[in-house]
């Protein structure tokens, strides 16, 4: 009777329902699955941010709408953590935005720039929201492919001059989700050249850049001199600190984007719990131990997983960033196929690449939000069918 909007009918089919039915289903038969499929930490929120919560939530004064720019105080916080952590100075009042999760505003982002019919530049495979967002703003996205022969960086080099003329923005995700690839500075630089020439935004999204391995430290956009002349960045609290429930995270960068981000979160939320605020506060304020014992945690479950896989053949790297870890599939099989085959012959769910975007077909995801003995016997599985 109702018939759904256009934009609504062209957003991609959205793969993940039916992995969710067919795990549902193998629950309900009564299988031990075991679930590589998850993009969110297995472990819980430290104790010392709950806390903060607890007590905020009791205070009546936090009750209200809460500012839609965020409180001054988290605002100031987010500025010291991208000092000390990037060196990047910011203003917190013209250019941080807290957001309720950085995906809502990875989301909202294209309806403060983009016009019926033009463009965004995105990354494929990628984090779906920066195809949604684009196609429910009116504009259309230009898929920039994530290959391996170029590093799962995209060629920008590649993309016509008339497609040029119409993009307004470009997403970039380093570390990466879902390859695990990372970008350095000189990347960074160069994009942003080409994006200065042609008035192109560069959203950067930089979710992962705390959770590395090896010693590695990942690179804000925002550290290139002049970034903030056309980058915003999203960053979250959701993988850092285990509060993907929370619904936190900060957009910031040129204040001129931040600007008009704000101008259309005005017109769809009122701000983020205020209690929520202050915990935000206390996860990047507090002692940061958590982190590095997270790193180190995921790290482990790395090392064995990618042994394991190895030592079936699998030829598989080790990611320096993010949980996870993107493979080819034997002999280029089907990705869907092949996930079907996992969860069918060994109870084991992983994510097939093609749900990222047409160039993720070959490969599957793993993520690393398993416990160690899960991943042992999900390996001893794998041998017994491979
Ligand atoms: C998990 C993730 C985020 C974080 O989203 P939130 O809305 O802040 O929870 C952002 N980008 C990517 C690529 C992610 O994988």
């Amino acid at each position: 009777m109702f018939k759904l909007s256009k934009k609504l009918q062209l957003l991609p089919p959205y793969l993940f329902l039916e992995i969710d039915k067919a795990k549902r289903k193998a629950r309900a038969q009564g299988r031990d699955i075991i679930d590589f499929g998850i993009g969110d930490p297995d472990q819980p929120t430290p104790k010392h941010i709950i806390d903060v919560l607890a007590q905020a939530a009791n205070d009546p004064a936090n009750h209200h709408y809460a500012l839609d720019q965020g409180m001054p105080l988290l605002r100031r916080a987010i500025a010291n953590w991208y000092k000390k952590r990037f060196n990047v100075e910011l203003d917190p009042e013209t250019e941080i935005l807290p957001l309720i999760g950085s995906k809502e505003g990875i989301a909202h982002l294209p309806f403060a720039f983009l016009n019926t019919g033009d463009y965004s530049l995105v990354p494929d495979p990628c984090y779906p929201p920066y195809k949604g967002g684009t196609i429910l703003a009116g504009g259309k996205p230009y898929l920039m492919p994530l290959e391996s022969e170029n590093d799962f960086l995209p060629d920008l080099k590649k993309i016509p001059l008339n497609i040029l003329k119409k993009a307004k923005l470009m997403y970039l995700n380093y570390p990466n989700n879902p390859t695990s690839a990372t970008a350095e500075k000189d990347f960074y630089q160069k994009t942003m050249g080409f994006a200065r020439k042609n008035k192109i935004i560069i959203a950067s999204d930089l979710a992962y850049s705390e959770m590395t391995y090896d010693g590695y430290r990942p690179s804000s956009i925002l550290e290139i001199k002049e970034a903030k002349d056309t980058a915003i960045e999203f960053h979250s609290l959701s993988k850092t600190y285990n509060m993907a429930g929370w619904r936190v995270g900060w957009a910031c960068g040129n204040k001129d984007l931040i600007w008009a981000l704000a101008k259309v979160k005005s017109n769809v939320d009122s701000g983020i719990f205020s209690a929520i605020q202050l915990a935000g506060i206390a996860a990047l304020e507090g002692n940061q131990e958590h982190v590095s014992n997270m790193c180190s945690l995921y790290q482990e479950r790395r090392d064995i997983l990618i042994e394991g896989l190895n030592s079936l053949g699998w030829q598989v790297r080790p990611p320096k960033a993010t949980f996870y870890i993107w493979i080819k599939t034997p002999k280029g099989k089907d990705s869907i196929k092949f996930a079907d085959f996992l969860l069918e012959k060994a109870d084991i769910i992983v994510t097939p690449g093609v749900g990222f975007g047409k160039y993720g077909e070959g490969y599957i995801r793993m993520a690393l939000t398993v416990p160690k003995e899960r991943i042992s016997t999900a390996l001893e599985r794998l041998k017994k069918i491979m």
